[in-house]
């Protein structure tokens, strides 16, 4: 533990995300003189998910993966890189990974969440994830190394490879099928393969894409993304995945078109149960599972809801945890689940934090509905902000001023707009590709 001058207050927030920055830019915004504000995170940059679906498609990961020393850097800030492991409430300490110990005041947790696979057989080794960086890079060079390999192969072995199921039509799943109906087809004029071997499934469990949101807003998305050459299926649920086949309840291949790419059919009016044969497929994306982070139903003394959410008072404080805090995806709150909750319990908790120290009076948490923008392909996408709605360009490029206003809240100007630039350039290390871009 740390040296501390005798009434030195410790402010220790755990988790580098959106939560996390915003609680230590407020605390810093309204220093107090003796206090010491400790970021502890388990990765040296920010990852800024809203962009995750460009990088899978091939923009450059520089705007989703910002240094916390360009958002922090000469700020009266102790940055420390350690996987926190555990919390003592009665002794006040987080314990990190590394063997250190970071005594507290106040604690904020903003530890985010982690991708659920619900026990499905298979899913969590065969899958692929789409919920950090590492996920995203992973995906797309594993989308490079299709094209690469099965180009010598039958045709079978095409449609085999070439057959992308994303699982999961909520806001992640959709905006990734949008942008992948493009890159796929891009990736196989690059890589000189037969763009009709490529087929893009979108599966979702519920009857209807983007269910959380209202019923004329899926209608527009479904249109939007069956243009884009997009197959839908509804009321679908993955029940097991092994090497190259996946298997979907209630599903029956059409034999009679198994082979003939987006023409494919899952179950039909009459099939019940599950057949044997599976749909075949190297690619499956699980977009269909987020739960709050381990660690919090691991901490002795916090009560979880039943999705595995900190249980917090009128303050966002844990209950029965005295000046522990927590924040974002991990707190049991209406919205929870969205950056802007994140962010707008970060502003509160850094503002009651203060007015603790200060001896003023707390307000209470009000929690305040979300606004949605969910692209769907280049240059469109729907908005939905209060009672207004707008689709196309115009929506599209709302959700890029959203991008930049968020970037100039972290960063100074000049490295929040070359960020923000990142975003279109292109950044293929794929040999056929890279030398295709330096051809045009
Ligand atoms: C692909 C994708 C797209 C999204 N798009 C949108 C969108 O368009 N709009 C929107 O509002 N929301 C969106 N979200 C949701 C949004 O990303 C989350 O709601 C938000 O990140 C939650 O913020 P947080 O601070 O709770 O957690 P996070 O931002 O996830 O931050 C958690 C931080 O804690 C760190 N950490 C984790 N474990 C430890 C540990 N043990 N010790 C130390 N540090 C640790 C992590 O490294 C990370 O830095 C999207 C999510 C995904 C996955």
């Amino acid at each position: 533990m740390s040296a501390q001058s005798s009434n030195q207050k410790r402010i220790v927030v755990v988790g580098g995300g959106f939560g996390g920055i915003e609680t230590a830019l407020g605390l810093l915004h309204k220093k107090r003189a003796n206090t010491k504000i400790t970021l502890i995170t388990s990765i040296p940059h920010f990852e800024y998910t809203p962009a995750l679906y460009r990088v899978v498609a091939g923009a450059s990961p520089l705007e989703t993966c910002i240094p916390l020393k360009d958002i922090f850097g000469g700020k009266d800030i102790e940055i420390v890189r350690d996987t926190v492991i555990d919390l003592d409430i009665e002794e006040k300490f987080v314990k990190g990974v590394s063997g250190s110990v970071y005594a507290f005041d106040y604690c904020v947790l903003a530890l985010g969440s982690e991708v659920a696979y619900f026990d499905i057989p298979g899913l969590k080794e065969l899958s692929f994830g789409f919920k950090s960086v590492h996920q995203a890079l992973r995906l797309k060079r594993h989308l490079h190394e299709i094209f690469d390999s099965c180009r010598e192969g039958t045709s079978e072995e095409k449609v085999c490879a070439c057959h992308v199921l994303v699982v999961g039509a909520g806001a992640t799943g959709v905006e990734l099928a949008g942008e992948l109906s493009m890159y796929l087809r891009r990736l196989a004029k690059q890589h000189n393969f037969p763009p009709e071997f490529i087929t893009l499934d979108l599966v979702e469990a519920a009857p209807r894409i983007l269910p959380t949101l209202k019923e004329d807003i899926s209608k527009e998305v479904t249109y939007q993304l069956r243009n884009l050459g997009v197959n839908i299926f509804l009321n679908r649920t993955v029940v097991k995945e092994e090497v190259e086949t996946v298997f979907l309840k209630d599903m029956q291949m059409n034999p009679a078109r198994s082979c003939e790419g987006s023409q494919r059919t899952y179950g039909g009016s009459t099939s019940i149960g599950t057949t044997s044969n599976g749909v075949k497929t190297k690619t499956l994306i699980w977009a269909a599972g987020i739960r709050a982070h381990h660690l919090y139903r691991e901490i002795r003394g916090l009560t979880c809801d039943e999705g595995g959410r900190v249980v917090v008072d009128e303050f966002l404080r844990a209950v029965n945890a005295e000046n522990v805090y927590v924040i974002g995806d991990g707190a049991s709150t209406p919205y929870a689940g969205m950056a802007q909750t994140a962010l707008r319990d970060a502003r509160f908790v850094a503002d009651t934090i203060v007015a603790s120290l200060c001896g003023r009076k707390m307000r209470e948490y009000v929690p305040s509905s979300v606004s949605h923008i969910i692209p769907v392909g280049e240059g469109w996408a729907v908005a939905l902000i209060g009672h207004w709605r707008f689709y196309g360009k115009f929506a599209w490029w709302l959700r890029r001023i959203v991008d930049l206003r968020y970037f100039l809240s972290i960063l100074p100007l000049r490295k929040a707009l070359l960020v923000f630039r990142e975003g279109t350039s292109l950044c293929e290390s794929c040999e056929v590709c890279s030398s295709a871009e330096n051809n045009t």
